[in-house]
């Protein structure tokens, strides 16, 4: 593979990421850019957000038995997210809102370079509706 096609899939990606403010997995983001780079497969995709996850591009959310979801870092800045427990909606939640950790609580000399917090609950959409959680 050439350094012209990496860079190719890797804008595209980062298009995809950056028009979306859902938090889509990686097969949606595969049927986007394949609309672009039909010749694309979704382990490129994979591996591509891999490297922007790396670079500090795109955070991601992992939630047990469900796929990773990827995010843009508008403006390259962290935000934190809520996440659904009845409809796995994610809302965005600003940094800047949120209080910082106390320096500390972690261990001597750590270097901070960034904070995720996961914020876990219930969206207004289920809070109104009959509990069916778990
Ligand atoms: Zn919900
Ligand atoms: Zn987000």
């Amino acid at each position: 593979m050439t350094m012209v096609r990496q860079t190719r899939q890797r804008q595209a990606v980062i298009e995809v990421l950056r028009a979306s403010r859902g938090h889509p997995d990686a097969a949606w983001i595969h049927g986007q850019v394949r609309g672009q780079l039909p010749q694309v497969s979704l382990g490129t995709v994979y591996r591509t957000l891999d490297a922007l996850v790396r670079d500090g591009v795109v955070m991601t959310i992992e939630r047990a038995g469900q796929a990773t979801r990827y995010d843009y870092k508008h403006a390259g800045e962290d935000h934190h997210h809520a996440v659904c427990r009845g409809c796995g909606a994610i809302f965005d939640v600003d940094a800047g809102a949120v209080p910082s950790i106390p320096a500390a609580a972690l261990p001597a000399g750590f270097q901070i370079t960034g904070v995720r917090l996961e914020f876990m609950g219930h969206c207004p959409d289920c809070t109104s509706r009959p509990a069916q959680d778990s």
